[in-house]
């Protein structure tokens, strides 16, 4: 049996379709890892600025609140520490000088998004049926998916309502023009946070019933958003931070498959480094 390396924990950052594959490591962090099949092997990290790797006994794996994957009795388990930033290469090496099996790491510097979640009713009574109560389980679901995976944090900075002073209509619809309600909306964002969301009762985008649209820091977001809203939220939290859609269905699990509730959670090498580089 081939030596080989696997996750420890669920949603910690890991992507095991990565040829080596890869593992997200905080500066400053921790994540494990286990070699399977690698009796005899000595395992160690290049260059040596970015990471430190030690075996540990199981018993000193912590309760991390992540699914702990089912490990096989003889698996080595690896602590891997980030100690700067940049990519390494773990290597476990055979006697003769063979490189048995091998993992990529980026380490990722703690990064922190500042959110305002906007209740919006607008001059004619539309209004949104959400109700600010629900934003902090919005943000620990979004926190859920990416502190884990890309070490980036969400922060709640404020929830508010906001009355537009005109009528927007049935929906809320994005236009390329200077007067378009998507602009007439946006203006009225909190810049002092990264990342604004509008909760509006319709939107639509050209001619499409999207569910939401990002841009620039703005987010609109209909009551009609499926049901994992957080889930959702944390999609769109995925287009301010630079990732695309893809409608790959053999990659469904992704946080950025492009069809609301039909989409997981992970966030895979790519988009990590695009969110958080
Ligand atoms: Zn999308």
């Amino acid at each position: 049996m081939a030596a080989e390396f696997h996750k420890v924990f669920n949603m910690e950052g890991f992507d095991k379709d990565q040829s080596p594959k890869w593992q997200m490591v905080p500066v400053n962090g921790t994540r494990y890892i286990a070699l399977r099949n690698g009796a005899g092997l000595t395992v160690r990290s290049e260059p040596a600025n970015v990471l430190t790797i030690s075996e540990i006994p199981r018993s000193q794996l912590p309760t991390t609140g992540r699914h702990l994957m089912p490990l096989q009795a003889t698996d080595r388990i690896f602590k891997l520490v980030g100690t700067g930033k940049g990519h390494a290469l773990v290597k476990a090496i055979a006697a003769n000088g063979a490189v048995a099996a091998q993992l990529q790491v980026d380490t990722k510097h703690r990064k922190t998004v500042s959110v305002t979640f906007n209740f919006v009713n607008d001059s004619a009574g539309h209004h949104t049926r959400r109700s600010p109560t629900a934003a902090v389980s919005w943000v620990r679901d979004m926190n859920w998916i990416y502190n884990g995976q890309a070490n980036i944090f969400i922060h709640l900075r404020t929830t508010r309502s906001l009355a537009v002073p005109t009528d927007l209509g049935e929906e809320v619809t994005w236009s390329a023009g200077v007067n378009s309600e998507w602009n007439q909306l946006t203006a009225l964002r909190d810049p002092a946070a990264d990342m604004n969301y509008f909760l509006v009762w319709e939107y639509q985008q050209d001619a499409d019933d999207t569910d939401a649209g990002t841009l620039t820091g703005n987010c609109i977001f209909e009551d009609n958003a499926g049901h994992a809203i957080g889930v959702t939220m944390a999609h769109e939290m995925g287009h301010h931070l630079g990732a695309d859609d893809h409608y790959d269905a053999a990659r469904r699990i992704h946080l950025m498959h492009g069809i609301t509730d039909a989409r997981g959670e992970h966030l895979p090498m790519e988009d990590v480094n695009v969110m958080n580089p």
